[in-house]
């Protein structure tokens, strides 16, 4: 059975309301935003959706999690606590901002970082913290929040996977000083390429929309090019997309919670998975299904399983990133691109253990990786897909289950 993929149309919620105003804006033949007008429109569309004061929409969610960091205003070697497990788009603005990403380590239960494992790496250099909602579902986040007030520390929610979840009925993204979301192809919504980044903070507001415009003061009695900052800005083209996909959102958002539920209805009985799912203070909103599995039940564990899953033709990522991303090459050797040696040079770190972070010091991560099997879902999937999918993983299941 084909499924719906998130890479074409038949996994995306993609129709004539986005053909109608990309037709429009072609017609009017103004293809930036600077001189448009739908990338205004999706800003104050996408703050009011949020619930909060300011949107500034960008090329990308790594660009929008860049601008959120360049409106701290880092000093070389400042550092940022972060996840071992995201997106790389998400970890290298800190090094292109000076700053160094410290890892905490993550729940292997919801591979999110948590309280403990961010205190655990706080120093006298700490400036912010990122805290990604994985796969959907928030942190806990009462303790992290407490946290970062105890520190007077910025957070910034990385919330590219995790649109309209919710903790204690709140959407993230308004919890932290500033919010960044991704419009790449595979998110809830999309642009193909694109992302916002939220504050409820009009000054911090005012300098994301300078970072995302080679921070030339628009506007300004005497505009200046005031800091270093890139053109990353979204097209009129994309801005059109996002302004028809932006009203889909809540019912996507709503489907996807519908086939998870499906789901794991369908799996509930079967030994040896950790189904996801809400917890008792957050809602989660199912970027991706991803399910433990216990390999003292289930012979092979994750990568066995996975595999199987794949030659029945599930598509799904055991391991999901494969390994935390300090393994990555980049983080390797700092000496090899200025990117990284500038701010280790202005780091105690330079003489500490090279690479800096390694992965006996994750086993939350490494224990996470090792058990999680990653199965893409979204909005399309009918009930038949769903009970496809169950029955592939019963049957994978059942063929590894230890006697
Ligand atoms: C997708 C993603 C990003 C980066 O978004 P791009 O649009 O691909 O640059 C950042 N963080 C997380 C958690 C993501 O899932």
């Amino acid at each position: 059975m084909q499924l719906p993929s998130d890479g074409d149309q038949s996994g995306r919620t993609l129709g004539p309301e986005e053909v109608a105003r990309l037709a429009a804006v072609i017609e009017r033949g103004t293809l930036n935003s600077t001189r448009g007008v739908e990338v205004d429109e999706f800003e104050r569309g996408f703050a009011d959706w949020l619930g909060t004061g300011h949107a500034v929409a960008c090329a990308s969610g790594s660009a929008a999690v860049h601008v959120c960091i360049q409106t701290l205003g880092l000093r070389a070697g400042d550092e940022i606590i972060t996840t071992p497990i995201t997106d790389m788009g998400a970890l290298t603005p800190i090094l292109y901002e000076g700053g160094i990403p410290v890892f905490a380590d993550v729940d292997p239960k919801t591979l999110n970082v948590t309280a403990e494992t961010v205190a655990a790496q706080l120093t006298a250099r700490t400036k912010a913290i990122i805290v990604t909602h994985l796969f959907g579902l928030p942190c806990e986040f009462d303790a992290i929040l407490a946290l970062a007030k105890e520190h007077d520390l910025p957070i910034i929610e990385d919330c590219a996977q995790a649109y309209g979840a919710t903790w204690r009925g709140q959407k993230v993204g308004t919890f932290g000083t500033l919010a960044a979301f991704s419009l790449q192809q595979g998110k809830h919504i999309t642009t193909g390429e694109g992302g916002i980044a939220t504050t409820n903070d009009p000054i911090l507001a005012r300098r994301l929309f300078l970072a995302v415009n080679k921070a030339w003061g628009y506007g300004d009695a005497k505009p200046d090019h005031y800091f270093p900052a890139l053109n990353y800005r979204l097209s009129e083209l994309q801005g059109a997309v996002a302004n028809a996909q932006l009203p889909k959102l809540n019912d996507v958002i709503a489907k996807r919670r519908a086939v998870a539920a499906a789901l794991r209805e369908q799996l509930t009985d079967v030994a040896g998975l950790d189904l996801p799912g809400d917890t008792e203070h957050a809602t989660h909103t199912w970027w991706k299904f991803a399910f433990g599995v216990d390999a003292d039940v289930i012979d092979g564990g994750a990568v066995e399983l996975g595999g199987r899953m794949r030659a029945a033709g599930v598509a799904c990522a055991p391991r999901y990133v494969q390994k935390p991303a300090f393994e990555c090459e980049l983080f390797q050797d700092w000496s090899k691109s200025s990117v990284t040696a500038m701010p280790l040079a202005h780091s105690p770190r330079r003489d500490g253990p090279m690479p800096p972070f390694s992965r006996a010091d994750y086993p939350g991560a490494v224990a996470g990786l090792e058990r999680v099997v990653v199965l893409p879902i979204n909005e399309r999937y009918t009930d038949a897909h769903i009970a496809h999918v169950a029955s592939v993983i019963r049957e994978s299941v059942g063929a590894l289950a230890r006697a």
